[in-house]
């Protein structure tokens, strides 16, 4: 399908804050936290009603996404090199070699990637993104959705794939 349109979303309220380190077998980043801008694009034809896709949908959805990662720190539950456990006090223990993290449940994000770096983060805001929009049937007339993740200004990562729509 031809990509004539895409819509651009970045506003002001597309933003979150949280705390996280870069962990790999051998390298551990200090603890620190960013105010990450996000930016959503969605490439597709016209559709009869005059847009590609409903810009308020996206807001609203990306919105939400953000909200569960703001105010917390991202720990990446898949880590090849990070030992977590739940203890039964409602903490969670975040072990690299020697050392240790503990931080009250709540105030983690535990999520399904590898690495918290914003590569990462965009694949996972794209996968919830695209699945929120799909439980929708909003991606009718979409060829192709991209998320952006800037740690700081003017410097971001961007994953964009390809949407089949049989
Ligand atoms: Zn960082």
């Amino acid at each position: 399908m031809a990509s004539e349109f895409s819509i651009h979303v970045a506003k002001e309220n597309l933003k979150f804050s949280a705390a996280h380190f870069i962990a790999y077998p051998g390298f551990r980043e200090p603890l620190h936290g960013h105010n990450y801008q996000v930016g959503v694009r969605v490439e597709g034809r016209l559709a009869g009603t005059g847009y590609v896709i409903d810009f308020g949908l996206i807001k609203k959805l990306t919105k939400e996404i953000l909200d569960r990662l703001d105010e917390h720190t991202i720990i990446p539950a898949d880590s090849d090199c990070l030992k977590i456990e739940r203890s039964t006090d409602g903490q969670i223990r975040v072990c690299y070699e020697r050392d240790v993290f503990t931080f009250p449940e709540a105030d983690v994000f535990l999520a399904p990637i590898v690495h918290s770096s914003a590569e990462e983060i965009a694949r996972y805001i794209w996968r919830e993104l695209h699945g929120a929009l799909a439980a929708r049937g909003a991606l009718a007339d979409a060829s192709a959705l991209e998320i952006s993740v800037a740690e700081a200004p003017g410097q971001a990562a961007i994953y964009r794939r390809e949407i089949s729509n049989p």
